[in-house]
């Protein structure tokens, strides 16, 4: 590698680090109500249904110390918020509101602010990976697409397609050989403590921790972990 050059492959994650987690989301879950409404199930507001969403969610995530479980996909907490809600679909219904919920969250998708020159001053670097959580490959295309991202990235690895989920080091593993470089020349920079900056460490690449939210450095974060307030911070780091 040339001088500056630090890195032959940077990695980013994409939900709250290049993609809001929080634009279009609520409107996404506020779509399926409309839809049950328009499908006759459902005669509360959309935005109450939206609600129910919220609160399934939120249970579950009190239950695992706030943490997002690999386990809770789109499919899973809309069959919980049925059940809750008391609400019956047929197959079909079920597909149709999945489908909805996919298709809105994905048109809203929103790039967070800064990405476009983090990715430039990734660039500078070498390759540019993707490396996301999810087991609907289907959506994290739609989504890269919805937020303007398409064409960005050398390589897009997503969990659910290949079958080993972050924080285990083989993704990480993975995508460095499918891109022919080494991890240990690598960084990859992502919002989860757990799933990004653990995984990475374990894997022997360099790991960045940046924040969607406004939040401090988290307290005890391994020493070795480059932590940024945001993705402005990141373009500075990749270029200082
Ligand atoms: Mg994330």
């Amino acid at each position: 590698m040339s001088a500056g050059r630090r890195f032959a492959a940077v990695f980013f994650d994409l939900d709250g680090t290049l993609v809001s987690e929080r634009i279009g989301v609520r409107e996404a879950r506020t779509a399926v109500g409309q839809r049950l409404i328009e499908l006759g199930l459902w005669t509360k507001p959309a935005t109450a249904f939206a609600d129910s969403i919220e609160m399934v969610i939120g249970g579950i995530l009190e239950d695992n110390d706030w943490q997002w479980p690999l386990w809770l996909h789109s499919e899973e907490w809309m069959r919980r918020t049925l059940t809750v809600t008391e609400l019956s679909v047929s197959d079909d219904e079920f597909r149709e509101l999945c489908a909805v919920y996919r298709d809105e969250r994905s048109d809203r998708a929103e790039a967070i602010a800064g990405w476009a020159d983090a990715l430039a001053a990734a660039r500078r670097h070498g390759q540019i990976g993707l490396i996301t959580n999810f087991n609907d490959g289907l959506m994290q295309r739609e989504k890269i697409r919805g937020a303007g991202l398409d064409g960005q990235f050398d390589g897009i690895y997503i969990s659910g397609e290949i079958g080993i989920w972050k924080p285990e080091p083989g993704i990480f593993e993975h995508a460095a050989t499918d891109l022919g470089v080494p991890p240990s020349e690598c960084v990859h920079i992502g919002n989860s403590i757990v799933s990004d900056v653990e995984g990475a460490l374990a894997a022997g690449m360099q790991a960045v921790l940046v924040e969607e939210d406004d939040r401090p450095r988290p307290d005890g974060l391994d020493d070795r972990v480059v932590w940024c307030a945001d993705l402005t911070s990141v373009s500075l780091w990749l270029r200082g």
